[in-house]
């Protein structure tokens, strides 16, 4: 029997020793810094757009597995999406984040991000998860993409 937590747990291994988009862009719309002090992760994340498409989402950190690899994902999954529509991923993993284990994501909008959804269960670990997301979310909010 397949084991779907350790099948999860070697998914956000394998985004934290194999990171996607890591490295950041010379050029970018929008360039922001955040941090998660609980933790000491860091992330700093460049944001290219043209119009209302996300044409790269890169990003530079350094921090747990779990903030990186969220990270690595999100920057993936929102490649060539409309704003519109990588708001509703970024609201949708934030519904997992605080579900504390009860919703495990809608793997057709959130990709690999539902393996995530465990991490939801251990309030300690919830910001390192969300770090990269509301990087994101600020970035769009300054490239004047999302209100
Ligand atoms: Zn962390």
């Amino acid at each position: 029997m397949v084991n779907l937590e350790s099948l999860y747990q070697e998914l956000i291994l394998d985004h934290y020793k194999n990171p996607l988009n890591k490295g950041l862009a010379s050029d970018s719309s929008v360039s922001v810094h955040h941090v998660n002090p609980s933790c000491g992760d860091e992330v700093d994340l460049n944001l290219i757009v043209a119009g209302q498409q996300i044409v790269s989402v890169t990003w530079d950190g350094v921090g747990c597995s779990i903030s990186q690899a969220s990270t690595s994902v999100l920057s993936d999954l929102v490649r060539g999406k409309s704003a519109p529509e990588a708001l509703r991923i970024i609201e949708a993993f934030s519904e997992v984040m605080a579900s504390k284990g009860s919703n495990g994501g809608d793997p057709d909008l959130l990709g690999d991000a539902v393996a995530f959804a465990g991490v939801s269960r251990y309030p300690a670990r919830i910001k390192c998860a969300l770090l990269g997301w509301m990087a994101l979310k600020d970035a769009m909010v300054q490239a004047k993409v999302i209100g």
